[in-house]
């Protein structure tokens, strides 16, 4: 049997404009780095504080390879837990203010991870509708447990959800704490209020919020003031932190129930020691130099105010600033000349997001100047017009 037949589908994304390619991003990851050869500035990773190129992690990645090899060879429960793994995990629960922290391979497997491991029949999940497709998934994942999808960000219909679950044994609350693609906050401390008064479950997924959001960027939780009130904070080591991995926060019985339970912890191998040793020096990072973080939010509003001034809506609550081309051809179109003028911002269109919201997400970062920032808003005020968006 030949798979010539997807050419068919992939003939069908061409002809939507959702086909994607892949670009290539060669040697060093500066905001000014060279793509598929041309000089390009970054608006698209989710490298918000410049971590991944910091010298302080990039010593500590050296010296893990060092003193512990290149890799473990091993799951966690055989040979794969080293002395920096258990470090990592409690200076994360450290930071998260939560009893215990567990490290998985990524932040697409801790929210699989939580998810089909603390439920059973009985139970029911309750999803905002705009979570991210990791959570999505895990829900679909745990049948016969049924997912009750909530208007984005919709207290009422969350609290009508509630109301209709009052039958079912756990109810848990699931929600992105920072939205990935329109870059605002789920309105937590309305959840938090909700789901004790419901007795429900909540889980947050701090994947954008982490080294963004909270005291030293302890996310979105934090920065609310509800540490202790929420049961699971998933984080992800793979954005801000610099690295890679993803992490589930909360109790010590979730950690323990999860460690002798989820699949994705016991049956994939753990970290190689450079990753660890990378995580343990962001979170020095996160303590010592306070100001990156300063930096980020002070290059956000700049950029912000730059783009609002052209008439561009850009009124996202956080560093993602999705920018609003209509459908995807357009912004596809938007993104290539973009590139052509030295700004690299990747078009996001359906599945990722909805057919008539396709559109440029900017993430403005720590590492960007004002020049930068500059010359982004005049490149957008002038494709904008261009393409008849503003
Ligand atoms: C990126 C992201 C993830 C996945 O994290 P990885 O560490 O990249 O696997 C999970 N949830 C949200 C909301 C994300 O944005």
């Amino acid at each position: 049997m030949s798979l010539a037949y997807l050419q068919e589908e992939i003939t069908r994304l061409q002809e939507a404009h959702i086909y994607q390619e892949l670009r290539t991003l060669e040697g060093a990851q500066h905001v000014e780095c060279v793509i598929n050869g041309k000089k390009v500035i970054n608006f698209s990773s989710n490298n918000y504080l410049g971590l991944t190129s910091h010298p302080k992690l990039i010593e500590a990645a050296h010296q893990a390879i060092d003193s512990h090899g290149v890799g473990t060879a091993s799951v966690r429960t055989i040979i794969g837990t080293m002395d920096i793994h258990q470090e990592l995990e409690l200076r994360l629960a450290e930071f998260k203010h939560t009893e215990a922290t567990l490290v998985l391979q990524s932040g697409f497997m801790a929210n699989t991870a939580a998810i089909t491991t603390i439920l059973s029949e009985g139970d029911v999940i309750i999803s905002d509708e705009l979570n991210h497709a990791s959570i999505i998934d895990a829900c679909r994942m745990v049948k016969p447990i049924p997912t009750q999808v909530y208007r984005h960000k919709d207290m009422n219909h969350l609290e009508e959800r509630l109301k209709a679950a009052k039958d079912f044994h756990h109810k848990l609350i699931v929600t992105d704490g920072v939205f990935s693609m329109d870059g605002d906050i789920a309105p937590l401390p309305d959840i938090v209020n909700l789901a004790e008064a419901y007795d429900a479950i909540v889980m947050v997924d701090d994947a954008h919020s982490s080294g963004v959001l909270g005291k030293n960027g302890r996310g979105s939780v934090n920065h609310f003031n509800l540490d202790g009130r929420v049961d699971i904070q998933v984080g992800t080591l793979s954005k801000a932190i610099g690295a890679m991995g993803g992490y589930i926060a909360g109790p010590e019985v979730l950690r323990k129930i999860l460690i002798n339970k989820a699949r994705p912890f016991l049956f994939s191998t753990s970290h190689p020691p450079s990753v660890v040793a990378t995580c343990l020096a962001a979170l020095d990072v996160l303590q010592t130099e306070p100001q990156l973080i300063d930096k980020l939010w002070e290059n956000t509003r700049y950029f912000k105010q730059g783009m609002q001034s052209l008439g561009f809506q850009a009124d996202s609550d956080t560093p993602i600033v999705p920018v609003i081309a209509g459908d995807s051809e357009k912004a596809q179109k938007l993104s290539q000349k973009l590139f052509e003028a030295g700004i690299y911002g990747q078009a996001i269109v359906f599945p990722t997001v909805a057919k008539d919201k396709a559109r440029i997400r900017v993430i403005v970062t720590a590492s960007h100047t004002k020049a930068h920032l500059d010359q982004a808003v005049e490149t957008f005020g002038q494709l904008g017009k261009e393409l008849g968006i503003i």
